[in-house]
């Protein structure tokens, strides 16, 4: 039986584990962590618990698979409910609605309350979700990097329309003329952070990030999206894939062209495959340090990473809803501050997650779980003890500005991530969430591959590779692999 070892216990680990099992190799995963998940984790203090890393669930059809695929029922395991709404945005001149899961709703609601015309919306989530039908068959279900797939006729049918996939201007300049409104642009031009992103410079094909949440729906785990991550590491344990914890990979073992095992704790480990789902720069960097380091993980700008506050809240606040978006005055300013000065911005926009709206057990009663994330450059030595106090500050000034609540006193217990905890605890290199930044007209051909040109028994998943970051895309590249090493 081949032997495959996968480094790190990602969503994007644990899913190719799980498909490559289905398949009769025998998987390790070593995890450097005590537990599995990676970046889907929690904290819990006090009767309060937090999702520590991603609060949205999408298309959990792809998770769903993987149930399916071990002839298992996924509700049983991840039930989940789709989210209405969506999210609550609040603008600094006292602008307020609602994004409602119905897209006819969520248009009007615009159209009332901001002064978008409704069609503007609607058209635009027309235009993208073509757009996605014919971008998503080449480019986010296979490896556009391996020749021989180009001859399949989805990536034909993709090519003959290469023209409609809208890379040729930028998200912020598509959506400034598409909408009348700033309220509109700003919203839409959000979705660049999904990955990481600046939406002054990614291509206006990303847009079609807003489809997945607006057509095709935001969705929440019963459990909170912890239970994403534990349930498939459950099921991969029922396949039969061994996990080793508290067991980082130190380097990466290989003759010629082949790799032959991993070294961990000090043991020799051998392999017939090894897939990384570590971060890509950290592997070249810390695993094969002497091995000459592909453009995709030295050229490009790496992806931004968050400054998050999870605090332990002693009220309700019914006004907030379970995802809300304070927007900043100067969302251009924002975006220059954070990739062109690599500092945090004196106005940021905030997000807040607020499990327990769905969840109550997720906080004492009459208190809630709040989880207050910024966005922030990666780690570039910065002095993150100071920045983080001023985050800190700029939060509570602008929650109070826009909600009239002054929540510092409102303050049971406080945990804190910044881009350097994120890096120690994921690996993510320079604790950038989504590895490179997708700014740039030709991003999506910057990212790593799901193999390696050089070691033919070398793959890669997770989420900085190809097709890219967040658990979707995530679960997209454990296909691509398993498709890679199946199908060769
Ligand atoms: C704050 C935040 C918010 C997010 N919001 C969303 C969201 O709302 N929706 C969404 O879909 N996505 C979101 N994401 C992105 C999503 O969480 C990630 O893209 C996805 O979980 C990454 O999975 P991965 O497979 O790349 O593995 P990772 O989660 O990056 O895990 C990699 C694992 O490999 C281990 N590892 C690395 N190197 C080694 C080694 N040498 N030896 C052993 N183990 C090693 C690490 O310890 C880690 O456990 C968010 C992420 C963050 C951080």
């Amino acid at each position: 039986m081949k032997q495959v070892v996968v480094i790190g216990s990602g969503i994007g680990g644990i899913a190719v584990a799980i498909r490559l099992a289905i398949r009769g190799y025998n998987v390790t995963i070593y995890e450097k962590n005590p537990n599995a998940g990676g970046k889907i984790a929690e904290i819990r203090e006090k009767g309060f618990r937090w999702d520590t890393g991603p609060s949205l669930f999408t298309l959990p059809e792809l998770a769903y698979e993987l149930f399916e695929l071990c002839g298992e029922n996924p509700e049983t395991y991840l039930p989940y409910k789709r989210i209405d709404p969506i999210c609550n945005y609040f603008y600094p001149d006292g602008i307020r609605f609602k994004a409602w899961a119905e897209a006819e709703k969520f248009a009007a609601e615009m159209e009332t309350n901001a002064g978008e015309p409704a069609k503007n919306t609607l058209s635009f989530l027309k235009k993208y979700k073509e757009l996605y039908e014919i971008a998503a068959p080449a480019f986010l279900f296979n490896s556009f990097q391996k020749l021989s797939n180009f001859a399949k006729p989805e990536f034909r049918k993709t090519l003959f329309k290469l023209h409609k996939l809208d890379s040729l201007t930028t998200m912020f300049k598509r959506n400034s003329n598409w909408f009348k409104t700033p309220y509109a642009a700003q919203l839409f031009n959000r979705y660049a952070t999904y990955n990481g992103s600046n939406p002054y410079q990614i291509p206006a094909t990303l847009n079609m990030i807003a489809h997945l949440e607006h057509n095709l729906g935001g969705y929440f785990p019963e459990k909170g999206m912890f239970q994403v991550s534990q349930s498939l590491f459950e099921l991969a344990k029922r396949q039969g894939v061994t996990f080793h914890f508290n067991s980082p990979v130190e380097q990466v073992i290989y003759e010629n062209k082949k790799v032959t095992g991993v070294e961990v704790n000090g043991n020799y480990i051998l392999a017939d495959i090894v897939i990384s789902n570590s971060d890509a720069a950290t592997f070249y960097n810390k695993l094969m340090p002497n091995v000459k380091k592909p453009p995709a993980v030295t050229r490009h700008e790496l992806s931004s990473s968050g400054i998050i506050f999870y605090w332990g809240v002693n009220q309700n606040f019914p006004e907030l809803e379970l995802h809300n978006i304070l927007f900043s005055g100067n969302y251009k300013e924002e975006f220059e501050t954070l990739f062109q000065k690599k500092n945090i911005y004196h106005d940021p926009t905030v997000y807040m997650f607020i499990s327990s709206k769905l969840i109550p057990e997720d906080a004492p009663a009459g208190s809630e779980n709040w989880f207050v994330m910024i966005n922030a450059p990666a780690n570039y030595n910065q002095n993150w003890e100071s920045l983080v106090q001023e985050a800190r500050k700029n939060i509570i000034r602008k929650i109070k500005s826009h909600l009239g609540i002054d929540i510092e006193k409102h303050l049971v217990c406080e945990h804190q991530a910044t881009p350097v905890t994120i890096e120690q605890q994921t690996a993510s290199w320079k604790g950038a969430l989504y590895g490179n930044s997708s700014n740039g007209m030709l991003s999506a051909f910057n990212r790593h591959a799901n193999f390696s040109r050089t070691f033919k028994n070398l793959y890669f998943v997770g989420g900085s590779v190809h097709p890219g970051g967040g658990i979707p895309l995530c679960l997209c590249s454990a296909k691509i692999v398993d498709d890679l090493i199946s199908n060769p």
